[in-house]
């Protein structure tokens, strides 16, 4: 059973392109007493300080992929932690296999010289094997394989605690591996960057919408909506995600 409390927000609902204004990727997910970022984009920080969420409550940042909308948040909370919030609790940053050399290459990019900083609190990465249940920080993450440019590393993630389950799909286009990432969450929060139109390694709303019967979450919210999808929420059956929202499980 879940814990009073268990929900998960959009700290971060937007594409990287900042379509509608929106930040860019980061779910905050509170579910059985931890709380954790599921990706934390560039805009993270920013949005983080918006919304009113404490960076220093966040007891793990789980990446589905390298690309800067969904991952360049870390540094900036990081360097954060380390000199203006003054973070005391342990941190833990998993992602798929070389999320280490990324985020420490990443971080002497953005901040030069940062590299030299040692952090007061136990800072950890984590680097997830697909398919195979994890834990971290207390949470089991199970990583499945995406269908999106390989050099990021593409993974979806199973992310369980508490006795509740969120899949998020990170960036993909439509893969069998969905259905098992997906079986019996309590919510599936699925990528739907287009309406209809084709497009490499992302869903559109068609593909997506013609797979759900045979997606069995509990619930579903579309998130990472270019402005063509944004147009069409008003006309959409689905809940679609915005900055700020929270959904309780
Ligand atoms: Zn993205
Ligand atoms: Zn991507």
């Amino acid at each position: 059973m879940g814990v009073m409390g268990d929900s998960v927000r959009f700290i971060g609902s937007g594409d990287s392109f900042g379509s509608g204004g929106r930040f860019q990727t980061c779910i905050l997910g509170s579910l059985g007493g931890k709380r954790f970022l599921i990706d934390c984009g560039a805009s993270s920080l920013i949005a983080m300080r918006a919304q009113g969420i404490d960076p220093n409550s966040i007891d793990a940042i789980l990446l589905t992929h390298m690309h800067g909308d969904h991952c360049a948040g870390v540094p900036f909370v990081l360097v954060d932690a380390m000199l203006g919030a003054k973070r005391t609790t342990p941190l833990v940053v998993a992602g798929p296999a070389g999320t280490r050399e990324s985020m420490e290459v990443l971080r002497e990019a953005l901040f030069p010289g940062s590299r030299m900083m040692r952090p007061k609190f136990p800072y950890e990465y984590v680097e997830l094997s697909a398919r195979k249940a994890q834990d971290v920080a207390g949470i089991t993450v199970t990583p499945y394989p995406a269908l999106h440019t390989p050099e990021t590393s593409p993974t979806m993630l199973r992310v369980a605690c508490g006795g509740k389950t969120v899949t998020y799909t990170g960036d993909t286009d439509w893969t069998e591996d969905l259905i098992a990432a997906a079986d019996g969450a309590d919510l599936l929060i699925a990528e739907c960057y287009f309406y209809d139109k084709p497009i490499k390694m992302h869903m559109n709303y068609a593909t997506l919408k013609k797979h759900l019967p045979r997606l069995h979450a509990k619930s579903v919210v579309l998130t990472h909506m270019s402005e063509d999808m944004l147009r069409r929420v008003a006309e959409i059956p689905e809940r679609c995600a915005s900055d700020g929202m929270v959904i309780e499980l």
